[in-house]
């Protein structure tokens, strides 16, 4: 069984101090109106667990974590850990984790069956850089990053993933992808899907937008059919943008 429902995620980045990730968690547990999107909030990780005691009509994940169990990885989390402070979900491939902390196609396979086998759901993050869609080779790109360290899951668990198509160029820019390019991605991606599984597991797995969605452009990108919602980078550090695109479905 999939997961596929309308999605509205928001990733906090390292922003907010302990006071605002409270005030943030708590309004955005006041303000929901809607139970039909599940919605989702990744704090920094000092604010994790107190984000999740505040959070009781939404769910909280962790922007990163490190693939072992436990051991001697100074400075580092498990997913087990992050499991037991109350996140449900992981960012996994987020373009500022490939490009400024180096993460590999192979590390990121790794992030994901660590995230699966302890019950965490993967939102695996893809999406190509500037040079790369001028190039016109975007398709190519986001198919491999999907190819190494996504497509190697059997049916069953592809589908306890998220996808997350997010154009690095659109990322936190002030530049979204227009409905057609957007619409373009996410339906070449559902159609990689089927090909390497089925239809049926194509058609049951979200795929969220991300870049530079905001509270005036999300009603449209989410119109597209195969668009099921957003990860939100700036505008969800407000109460006010994140709920508006919450309820912009
Ligand atoms: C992100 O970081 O995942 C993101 C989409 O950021 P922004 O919305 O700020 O572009």
């Amino acid at each position: 069984m999939g997961n596929r429902q309308k999605m509205v995620f928001g990733n906090w980045k390292m922003n907010l101090n302990k006071k605002e990730a409270d005030i943030l968690s708590k309004e955005l547990n006041e303000g929901l109106k809607t139970s039909d999107v599940k919605v989702a909030v990744f704090p920094s990780f000092p604010y994790v667990g107190q984000v999740s005691e505040n959070a009781s009509r939404y769910s909280v994940g962790v922007q990163n974590f490190y693939p072992q169990e436990n051991g001697a990885f100074t400075g580092e989390v498990s997913v087990i850990q992050v499991k037991d402070i109350g996140a449900e979900l992981a960012l996994i491939g987020h373009s500022e984790r490939r490009s400024i902390f180096n993460e590999t196609h192979s590390f990121l396979k790794k992030k994901v069956d660590a995230a699966l086998g302890a019950g965490i759901t993967p939102v695996f993050c893809c999406g190509e850089p500037f040079e790369v869609r001028n190039a016109g080779e975007e398709r190519a790109y986001v198919l491999k990053q999907l190819e190494e360290s996504l497509f190697h899951l059997d049916k069953r668990a592809i589908q306890k993933c998220v996808i997350a198509y997010e154009p690095v160029w659109a990322i936190g820019t002030g530049l979204t992808a227009s409905t057609e390019q957007a619409e373009d991605m996410h339906r070449a991606i559902r159609s990689w899907i089927a090909k390497q599984y089925d239809q049926e597991c194509a058609d049951s797995i979200s795929i969220l937008y991300g870049g530079s969605c905001n509270a005036s452009n999300a009603k449209e990108l989410f119109s597209c059919p195969n668009v099921d919602g957003g990860l939100i980078g700036g505008a969800s550090l407000k109460s006010d943008s994140f709920l508006t695109i919450i309820h912009s479905f």
